[in-house]
């Protein structure tokens, strides 16, 4: 029987299953996918999330990949509101840390055995000293058995933990247009214009290239030329010709919120996406997943080692979990209304704006948009 089952070879899964080998536990990852996937979705590392990978060395590696945003501009219609300044939080890590999704993954999979890909888990039963898994493995049907399981699949994973609806859900109507563009423009900042018309959003990457997510009307036409269209109008009309130039694809996303209230059920843990979603627009769900990875892994690593379960760990580290979903979630909420178009409310919101990014609530500002509020900051 295997120590750890991990269910999903996203960030978060990557993650624990890396943290627990290195700590001597026995584990296994099963990945419905047969191959990496390329798509890119998170892009922001926060410098909690790079303080807490430290002691693996993962940090470092991270760092040798992607771009420092030291400050983040708001603007609208073109001119400046205020900047946050990241740089006054940490003095380790004064910057937001950007690369993409799959670059993240690939550092984290260096340090993970390797996922057994094709593994589709389809469902996890509870015994009473064990818990067995049973998985499609390129077709075949495959049961093994473990001490613990962590679900880290996702949205998509969900209902192998939470009965169907048990899960507070809510949809939001916002849709999103996103792509990743070579851009001429300063590597270091961070550009948030609040625009009557909706967010559109610049953040850095590596290579010369920036990722921009502009608020999307619904309804609009969802093929792939108007998604293009529409991009291109929203960043010309913020002053970004060069950019709307060279863009050639968007992909579309809508926004979620879920926050599961519990995380573990004996043996079987959700952890990541799993047990909760965030909006994209703020960029905090990924780094969310990675705060529960490297603090569940000493407990079930100590768990392997001594044979009992440290339930009175176990029962803080959910508490914490939970309310650390619940603020980023409440953040996100906050995020997604102040990017809708503002309609005759421009005014204030423009005013409401350059008030918070003045004084002392500028480094308030500074410290939410940077995950200083998660409970293991
Ligand atoms: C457009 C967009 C932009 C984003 N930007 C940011 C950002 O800047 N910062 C940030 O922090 N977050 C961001 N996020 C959120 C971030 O992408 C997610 O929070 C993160 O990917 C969650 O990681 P995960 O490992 O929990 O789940 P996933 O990344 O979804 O990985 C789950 C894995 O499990 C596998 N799986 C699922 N079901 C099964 C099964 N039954 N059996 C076996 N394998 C299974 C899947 O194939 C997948 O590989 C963004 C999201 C979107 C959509």
């Amino acid at each position: 029987m295997r120590d750890v089952t991990v269910v999903g070879a996203g960030p978060v899964g990557l993650l624990l299953a890396g943290e627990l080998a290195r700590r001597g536990v026995d584990v296994e990852i099963l990945e419905r996918r047969p191959a990496v996937g390329d798509g890119t979705r998170a892009i922001g590392i926060h410098s909690p999330v790079l303080a807490a990978l430290e002691p693996s060395g993962l940090t470092e590696r991270l760092l040798a990949e992607a771009v420092r945003v030291r400050r983040g501009e708001a603007r609208s219609r073109g001119r400046l509101l205020g900047t946050v300044h990241f740089d006054v939080l940490s003095a380790r890590f004064p910057f937001v840390a950007t690369l993409p999704q799959a670059s993240t993954e690939s550092v984290l999979a260096a340090a993970a055995p390797e996922p057994l890909r094709g593994g589709y888990v389809l469902a996890v039963i509870p015994r009473r000293d064990s818990v067995v898994v049973r998985a499609g493995v390129l077709g075949r049907p495959v049961e093994s058995e473990s001490r613990i399981v962590v679900v880290a699949g996702g949205g998509a994973a969900r209902e192998l933990v939470y009965r169907p609806g048990a899960v507070p859900t809510r949809d939001y109507r916002d849709r999103y247009l996103m792509t990743d563009a070579a851009a001429d423009a300063d590597a270091g900042l961070a550009v948030i214009h609040l625009d009557p018309d909706g967010v559109l959003e610049s953040f850095p990457l590596p290579g010369g290239r920036r990722r921009f997510v502009a608020w999307d009307p619904p309804g609009a036409g969802d093929e792939p030329e108007d998604r293009v269209r529409r991009l291109r109008d929203a960043l010309a009309r913020r002053g970004e010709e060069a950019a709307a130039e060279v863009v050639s694809s968007a992909t579309s996303f809508g926004v979620r919120r879920v926050v599961a209230p519990r995380l573990r059920h004996g043996r079987v843990f959700a952890i990541g996406d799993t047990a909760h979603e965030v909006s994209p627009i703020g960029g905090q769900g990924m780094n969310l997943g990675l705060l529960d990875a490297v603090t569940l892994a000493p407990l079930l690593a100590s768990w392997v080692r001594t044979g009992r379960a440290p339930d009175v760990g176990l029962l803080r580290w959910e508490a914490r979990r939970v309310q650390s979903a619940r603020r980023a979630a409440a953040l996100a909420s906050v995020n997604t209304a102040l990017g809708r178009p503002s309609g005759r409310g421009d005014a204030l919101r423009r005013a409401a704006v350059r008030t918070m990014l003045a004084g002392p609530s500028a480094r308030l500002f500074a410290r939410a948009y940077s995950m200083s509020f998660d409970v293991d900051a």
